[in-house]
C-alpha cells in the first residue's frame, strides 16, 4: 500500500494511536503479570524514603545507571581529533556500532570507526587474522593517513597482543611498514571513556613522536583539551591562545569533525592537528592540560619521557580563566589583551546581575571529574551550594582535590562528594535531600521526571537537546553561557511553579 509521506507520525503520536493502545493493554494483560498498581505504587512511594536510601547505598554488587562509558569511546575522540586519522577497534562489531551512535546523536555528524569484527571463532583463536585482513581493508577503501587502534572487551578477555598483532599485520603487506598505526589496549573492565582517551593519546604521541626529539625547543605550546564535547571549547581555546599571541598546538583538535560545515560536498576527514605538528609537539616548550584525570597518564609520559613541564588549567569560571590567561600572558611576555579585560568585565556584570536567583540555591551535580571540577569552580563563584556532587569514574586524588575546593568557600560547606555511585544512587539523593536544580547529561531527564527536580543539561552525553555542544563552557565566553542556562532554568521553574492567577501568580510578576 502507498504510504502518504504527510501522515508519518513521529514516534511520540504514533504509539498515541488507539491500535498501539490495544496491543499495549493486550501484552500487558497477557503477558506482564504486573502486581496490582496500588502495590507498584506502594513500593515507588517506599523507593523515595531515607529508609530505601540506606539500602540503596548498602549495595554492592549491581550498578544501575553509571555516569560513565567505556574505554574505546574514549580513544576514538581522542583519534579524529588528528589529521585524517580512522579509529579501527580491535573486538567486536557491536561495540563500534554503540561508539558511532553515542558520538552521532550527540555531535549531530557522522563518526568514523571501523572493527576488526572479531566473531566467535576469533574468540577461540585469536584476533590476528582479523586485524590482518581489517588493516588491509580500511587502508585500501577509506585511505587514512593514520590508523588509530584500540580494543574492546572481547580481545582483552582472550589477552590479544596489539603491537605484535600489527607488526604481523605490516609483515603480511596489509600497510606499508612505515605507515602509523598507534594503538592502545583499553579494557573496558577497568577505568572509562576518560581513561581510554588518555591510553590512546599516550599512544599516539608515543607513536608519532618518536626520534623526533631534538636540541633545542621550538616556542611552541601543546594543549590537550581532554574528553572534551563541547566543539565551542575548541574554538574558544584557538581564540584566547591566538589573542595572546601563543603558538599553539591543539593534542587533538577534532572541532572541526565534530562540529563539520555543510558546504554541499563529502569529506570523510575534517580538519585535525597535522600529523607532522603533532610530531613536533615533543620540542615544545611546555603542555598545559585543560582536565587533570583523562590525561594523567599522557601527563606523566610527556613529563619523564619528554623531559617537558606539563601543568594543568581549567579555564571554568572568572578565577580559571583568568589564570589561565595570566598562565599564557608569562609564558609569552605578552600582555593580556584589552579586548579580553572587556570581555571580563560584561561577564561579571552579567554575574552580578543574575546573582540574586542563584545565590543560596542547593544544587545536585554529576559528570566526568574535571567536569564537576569546572562546574564547582563556577557554581561556588555565583554563591550557589552544591549538595550532592556525584562522579561514577571517581577516584580518591579527585575526591581530595573536590573536597578541598568544596571546603575553600563558605558555600561547600553543605556539599557530599560521592565517588563511584551511579544514577540510582543520585535518585535517592534527590529524593531524601532536594535540592533546587540538577546539572546532568540527558540521562538526568529521568531524575527530572521521577524527582521533579528542574534540569540543566550539561555534560555528554546530551541526546535530547540540540546544539548546546557547538557552545563553550571555558572562557568567559563559557562562563556566559553557563551562567544563561543554569539561571534560565531556574527562571522557567519559578514561572512554572507561579502560573495560577491570583493563587499561584499573585504579584503579576513579569520581571524578573
Ligand atoms: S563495555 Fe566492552 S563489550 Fe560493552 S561496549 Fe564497551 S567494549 Fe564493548
Amino acid at each position: 500500500m502507498a504510504q502518504n509521506v504527510e501522515k508519518i507520525k513521529d514516534h511520540a503520536e504514533l504509539f498515541q494511536q488507539p491500535e498501539y493502545q490495544e496491543l499495549f493493554k493486550s501484552k500487558k494483560e497477557s503477558f506482564e503479570g504486573m502486581p496490582a498498581s496500588d502495590e507498584v505504587a506502594r513500593v515507588a512511594e517506599w523507593t523515595k524514603t531515607w529508609e530505601y536510601r540506606e539500602k540503596n547505598f548498602a549495595r554492592e554488587a549491581l550498578t544501575v545507571n553509571p555516569a560513565k562509558a567505556c574505554q574505546p569511546l574514549g580513544a576514538i575522540l581522542a583519534a579524529v581529533g588528528f589529521e585524517s586519522t580512522l579509529p579501527f577497534v580491535h573486538g567486536s562489531q557491536g561495540c563500534v556500532a554503540y561508539f558511532r551512535t553515542h558520538f552521532t546523536r550527540h555531535f549531530k555528524e557522522p563518526f568514523n570507526a571501523v572493527s576488526s569484527s572479531m566473531t566467535e571463532d576469533a574468540a577461540v583463536f585469536g584476533g590476528l587474522k582479523n586485524m590482518i585482513d581489517g588493516l588491509a581493508n580500511a587502508y585500501a577503501l577509506y585511505k587514512p593517513k593514520m590508523i588509530a587502534v584500540c580494543t574492546t572487551c572481547m580481545a582483552e578477555v582472550i589477552g590479544d597482543d596489539l603491537g605484535a598483532f600489527i607488526t604481523n599485520s605490516k609483515k603480511a603487506g596489509s600497510i606499508p611498514e612505515d605507515f602509523p598505526v598507534p594503538y592502545a589496549h583499553t579494557p573496558s573492565f577497568v577505568g572509562s571513556h576518560i581513561t581510554g582517551y588518555d591510553n590512546m593519546m599516550k599512544g599516539i604521541l608515543t607513536n608519532l613522536t618518536e626520534g623526533k626529539k631534538k636540541e633545542t625547543t621550538n616556542s611552541t605550546i601543546n594543549f590537550i583539551p581532554g574528553f572534551e564535547t563541547y566543539m565551542g571549547n575548541l574554538r574558544e581555546l584557538k581564540r584566547l591562545t591566538s589573542l595572546l599571541g601563543v603558538n599553539a598546538t591543539i593534542l587533538a583538535d577534532n572541532e572541526e569533525y565534530l562540529d563539520s560545515p555543510n558546504t554541499g560536498e563529502y569529506e570523510m576527514y575534517h580538519g585535525g592537528t597535522p600529523l607532522d605538528v603533532a610530531a613536533e609537539s615533543i620540542n615544545a616548550e611546555q603542555t598545559i592540560a585543560l582536565q587533570a584525570y583523562s590525561t594523567a597518564k599522557t601527563r606523566e609520559y610527556i613529563a619523564t619521557e619528554w623531559g617537558q613541564k606539563t601543568s594543568v588549567i581549567r579555564p571554568w569560571g572568572i578565577k580559571g580563566t583568568d589564570q589561565f590567561l595570566m598562565a599564557l600572558s608569562e609564558a609569552t611576555g605578552n600582555p593580556i589583551p584589552r579586548e579580553l579585560e572587556v570581555e571580563r568585565g560584561r561577564v561579571v556584570d552579567a554575574m552580578t546581575d543574575t546573582q540574586a536567583w542563584l545565590h543560596g540555591k542547593r544544587a545536585a551535580l554529576y559528570g566526568d571529574p574535571d567536569l564537576v571540577l569546572g562546574l564547582l569552580q563556577f557554581l561556588l563563584e555565583m554563591g550557589v551550594e552544591p549538595v550532592h556532587v556525584l562522579v561514577t569514574n571517581s577516584n580518591p586524588t579527585f575526591e581530595e582535590e573536590a573536597k578541598a575546593l568544596l571546603a575553600a568557600s563558605p558555600y561547600g560547606r553543605s556539599a557530599t562528594v560521592w565517588g563511584g555511585k551511579d544514577l540510582w544512587h543520585m535518585r535517592s539523593l534527590l529524593f531524601t535531600e532536594p535540592v533546587d536544580f540538577l546539572i546532568g547529561n540527558s540521562y538526568a531527564k529521568y531524575l527530572w521526571r521521577d524527582t521533579g527536580t528542574p534540569l540543566v543539561r550539561i555534560g555528554y552525553p546530551i541526546f535530547d537537546r540540540h546544539h548546546l555542544h557547538r557552545y563553550s563552557t571555558i572562557g568567559y565566553s563559557g562562563a556566559l553561557n553557563l551562567l544563561n542556562w543554569i539561571a534560565n532554568t531556574v527562571l522557567d521553574e519559578l514561572d512554572r511553579n507561579t502560573i495560577v492567577p491570583a493563587k499561584t501568580d499573585i504579584s503579576y510578576d513579569l520581571i524578573r
